[in-house]
């Protein structure tokens, strides 16, 4: 029996603006699975739509079409007493947890605030609980006393991944959640990512735009242009055997230990406008691999390297990984 994926959207599209020149198409049609226990990567350029796709997934934001199911039904529109029971299923932890933080309130009554609002038990037991959450993201009671201003960064994350777990969500949307925190307390925090989710079996749908984040933690790994999944896929088949131009670009632009790759493959033609989208594949002003049908029709997303790879050109099964780009993200 094949397993209800638990997310499901389907030809999702969003659009914000209302005049036909001005109207930005956010997301445009995107269609993808989210399993019970996988990490799924999404990566892109800022503006891309991750963001906006993270939002319409938990029902934050509404679709102008395409739907989603949560655990194989249909999710309630946001507000409904519904919705609001699937959101304690479902919660989302932000770039900045400074701002996802009330800085007036110390951090151990922020983790208890799901527990009042979902009425987790007696008070025993959101105190056992509040301690289990900060022991699991290793922070101190002591910790759990202090005011957001009076954490570091990483543990201010720390923070509000606890919160986020309270309620025992099966998903968690992580949106950047490591971009504001330098390179060592991003290590620590992305293999905390990974312990919660053994230790506990949720799933996570991980935005980012660092690649290296993206492969540290992620099962499978989707790559967005201008609203739409271009590459889909295992993430070591998509990190190391990219198969879309624009993913062989941005894997080719993360930097080696050594510095800059020296086979970086440097975009041609102007950043997308989201408002001004030409005819056939959105990438053609920029592919330096573009032939004529490019230009005209929209490639289909058709299975690439394995049935589970899935890519949108028109070059493939010919358009390959030149030698020169099959550069893994370390
Ligand atoms: Fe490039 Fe054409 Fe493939 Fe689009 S369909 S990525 S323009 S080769």
């Amino acid at each position: 029996m094949t397993a209800v994926p638990l997310v499901e959207a389907r030809d999702l599209v969003k659009t914000y603006g209302s005049r036909r020149q001005h109207a930005v198409r956010a997301v445009n049609g995107v269609t993808l699975k989210l399993m019970r226990g996988e990490t799924l990567g999404l990566a892109g350029e800022s503006g891309c739509g991750k963001s906006t796709l993270g939002r319409l997934l938990l029902g934050l934001e509404a679709a102008d079409s395409g739907s989603v199911d949560f655990n194989g039904s249909p999710l309630a529109p946001a507000g409904t007493a519904e919705w609001r029971r699937s959101r304690a299923r479902m919660q989302m932890v932000f770039q900045d947890p400074l701002s996802a933080l009330d800085r007036l309130l110390p951090i151990a009554t922020q983790v208890r605030e799901p527990l009042v609002i979902h009425k987790f038990g007696s008070q025993a037991q959101m105190d056992e609980r509040v301690a289990d959450l900060l022991n699991a993201v290793g922070l101190t009671a002591a910790q759990g006393r202090r005011l957001p201003g009076e954490l570091s960064g990483g543990q201010r994350q720390r923070a509000v991944l606890a919160r986020a777990l309270a309620t025992s969500p099966d998903l968690l949307v992580c949106d950047e959640p490591t971009s504001a925190l330098d390179m060592l307390v991003q290590a620590q925090v992305l293999d905390l990512f990974a312990e919660i989710q053994s230790a506990s079996g949720v799933a996570i749908l991980f935005i980012s735009h660092d690649l290296r984040a993206l492969r540290r933690v992620s099962d499978r790994v989707a790559v967005m242009y201008l609203g739409s999944i271009v590459e889909e896929g295992p993430a070591r088949q998509v990190l190391e055997a990219p198969r879309h131009p624009y993913t062989q670009a941005l894997i080719s632009s993360v930097p080696g230990v050594h510095g800059l790759n020296p086979h970086r493959i440097l975009l041609g033609g102007e950043p997308p406008s989201p408002t001004q989208r030409r005819p056939g594949c959105a990438f053609h002003p920029r592919c330096a691999s573009a032939v004529q049908a490019c230009g005209q029709t929209v490639p289909a997303f058709r299975p690439a390297s394995s049935p589970s790879h899935r890519v949108a050109c028109h070059l493939l099964p010919t358009g390959g990984t030149p030698a020169a780009i099959a550069r893994t993200v370390a």
